[in-house]
């Protein structure tokens, strides 16, 4: 490939032949160099005659850098050269390798080049060739001869325009979403504010809304139709704020949009939440497309609007999953919400190290005998300040936040030595079991980690049991397949956590099999009739008899329970009726008197 520098030289013209091979421009490009030499302006001319592509030279020389090719082909590498600036294409039509036509569409099919203005020098005023370019993408013509004056002025032209539109470009692009054509998250925020601002005695409310589970419609039907849906979308809110007074709108990333307009009325909002969620069910896919919302009534007109975004926001996260309120409307309570959660994110490594994490344990019987049969570690914080917290106010977050391993660890660690201990005084052994959570078991070193503890403090592993929550096995049941399985194997047990409480129970217990079932008591309060939830009982025990696995009964707080669920053939319990959880040193004591 030939790529030549300008021979602008002030010498006389030279012959076709040698024309590329005079460089001696005071203002030629040195192509290695990453600028071009003179600083202004590089113009490309694309002619296959050499003397035609000096006499433009000599036209331009004194304003632009000038680089020549002979051919559509060698013009379109330079082109991609990005580091050599070009500003303008003077372009001849008729060319050998590539002609001027197929340099101008293979150009359009580069995104980048696309705002390099074409300028084609034609000779013949053959209005088909002109129109054939101009729909490829020629920007102007000049015809020949030459007029000196005529070229500087159109160039000029050209570039100031393809400038001027690459500032358009530009600010398109830092307004507005590429795929949907509407404002971007930056540009709706700061045109919500503005219209905030300049009405401040009306209501407004800010809805921001995603798809329920949009992830799923990517992965069933492609990317593309996700973008399909997304653009569909953005019509949809077009076509709304054109029907309202005022209104702002936007996508705020992925699938999340935004929009803020006046309110009018709670029956007027749920009007328009259920027309937009009807046009959604109407679009062509064969999916339940839901929206869900998290809806923020504006108070203060002048706080920002990211600030309005992180509280409809929160709204909407309360809803997801439930299918029968698709909105939500924000609260101060989800607020502070938000606030403890971030407390108590500040304070667990400090908690952790200063050893404020303590296992309570709540002591199993044996029904029948009404014997001590063991007992569940569960944690307890004793905060400096806050005194006693219970799990349900901080194991949700430390699940989230993934600090729960952290936790965990701590808890059947203190367990461990706690055994030891016992066992060193002589105090009769029972199995202390404690909670695995599901995080834990995306940790491929769980196994191995258990095993280290028990080891680490001589204990037995038929002494530390391990209460996994069913809805665990449920997430992924070849995983836990594979991780109860090891454990069992190193001779550790494993209770089944909540059994009842999660969706297929019965089938799981076919495939995964587990040591210990324990039944919560108190989901059986949920149901409307207390002879239903007996039978519930009654057939769950039967079928844990059936296939030899022991039950426990956590959750009992009345004599008759006890009763009816040793008559039943339970074979443990757990719960308020017999002991709360209590500090180690109680749970010792109880241990020497009962053991
Ligand atoms: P869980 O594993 O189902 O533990 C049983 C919960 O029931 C305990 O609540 C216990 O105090 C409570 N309970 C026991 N008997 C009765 C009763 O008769 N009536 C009533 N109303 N409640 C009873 P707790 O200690 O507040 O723990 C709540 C949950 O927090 C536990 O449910 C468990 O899922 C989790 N948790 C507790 N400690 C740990 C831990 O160390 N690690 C992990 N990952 N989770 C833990
Ligand atoms: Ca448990
Ligand atoms: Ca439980």
């Amino acid at each position: 490939m030939e790529a030549q520098e300008s021979q602008t030289t002030n010498a006389a013209l030279p012959d076709e032949e040698n024309a590329d091979s005079i460089i001696d421009s005071p203002f030629r490009n040195n192509p290695k160099s990453d600028m071009p030499s003179s600083g202004r302006p590089s113009v490309l001319i694309a002619d296959d005659s050499g003397v035609n592509r000096e006499i433009l030279a000599r036209i331009l020389r004194d304003e632009y850098s000038i680089l020549t090719a002979e051919n559509g082909l060698t013009a379109l590498s330079l082109l991609r050269q990005q580091d050599r600036n070009i500003a303008a294409v003077l372009l001849d039509i008729e060319m050998p390798i590539m002609d001027g036509h197929e340099f101008l569409e293979k150009k359009a099919e580069i995104a980048e080049l696309g705002n390099i203005p074409v300028i084609v020098v034609t000779s013949n005023n053959d209005p088909e060739n002109e129109l054939r370019a101009l729909r490829a993408g020629a920007w102007d013509f000049v015809t020949k001869p030459y007029k000196s004056e005529i070229i500087r002025f159109r160039l000029k032209n050209a570039i100031l325009r393809s400038q001027l539109s690459a500032f358009d470009e530009l600010k398109y692009l830092a307004e507005y979403d590429t795929l949907t054509g509407i404002f971007n998250k930056t540009k709706f925020f700061a045109a919500t504010h503005e219209m905030l601002m300049a009405n401040p005695s009306e209501s407004f409310v800010f809805i921001r809304f995603d798809i329920d589970r949009f992830n799923l419609i990517n992965s069933y039907y492609g990317s593309q139709e996700g973008d399909t849906l997304l653009r569909y979308i953005g019509k949809m809110l077009s076509r709304f704020a054109r029907l309202q007074t005022k209104c702002t709108f936007g996508r705020i990333e992925a699938d999340v949009f935004g929009v803020c307009f006046p309110f009018t009325g709670m029956a007027q909002l749920t009007e328009i939440i259920d027309r937009g969620r009807a046009c959604l069910k109407e679009y062509r896919l064969n999916f339940d497309i839901v929206p869900t919302c998290g809806i923020y009534f504006v108070e203060d007109h002048s706080i920002p609007v990211d600030r309005m975004y992180d509280k409809a926001n929160l709204a909407a996260k309360q809803c997801k999953g439930d299918y029968i309120n698709s909105f939500k409307v924000y609260d101060e309570e989800m607020g502070r919400a938000v606030e403890k959660e971030q407390e108590i994110t500040n304070e667990m490594n400090i908690a952790l190290e200063q050893g404020q994490f303590l296992p309570y344990f709540q002591p199993k019987f044996n029904l029948r005998t009404r014997c001590l049969a063991g007992a569940e570690a569960l944690v307890r914080w004793q905060h400096p300040v806050k005194k006693l917290i219970s799990p349900a106010d901080f194991i949700p977050i430390f699940e989230r936040n993934g600090f729960i391993s952290k936790l965990d660890y701590c808890i059947w660690e203190q367990t461990c030595r706690l055994i030891r201990s016992w066992s060193e005084k002589g105090q009769p052994l029972h199995p202390i079991s404690v909670n695995v959570s599901r995080v834990d078991l995306y940790n491929p070193h769980l196994v191995e980690n258990i095993c280290l503890l028990t080891a680490r403090y001589g204990i037995p592993s038929t002494l530390l049991n391990l209460e996994i929550t069913e809805s665990a096995y449920m997430d992924n049941p070849e995983m836990m397949k594979k991780i109860t399985g090891q454990l069992q194997q190193k001779g550790f047990s494993i209770l089944m956590d909540d059994f009842g409480s999660g969706y297929s129970s019965l089938n799981v217990l076919k495939d995964i099999s587990v040591d210990v079932l324990k039944i919560d008591m108190r989901f059986l309060s949920d149901t409307a009739s207390p002879e239903r939830g007996r039978s519930i009982i009654t057939s769950i025990i039967r079928m844990a008899q059936t296939l030899g696995i022991p039950t426990v009964a956590e959750g009992v707080e009345r004599a008759e329970q006890a009763d009816f669920l040793r008559d039943i053939g339970c074979d443990y319990g757990q719960g308020y009726y017999f002991a709360k959880p209590m500090p180690a040193s109680d749970y010792e004591k109880l241990l020497a008197k009962n053991g």
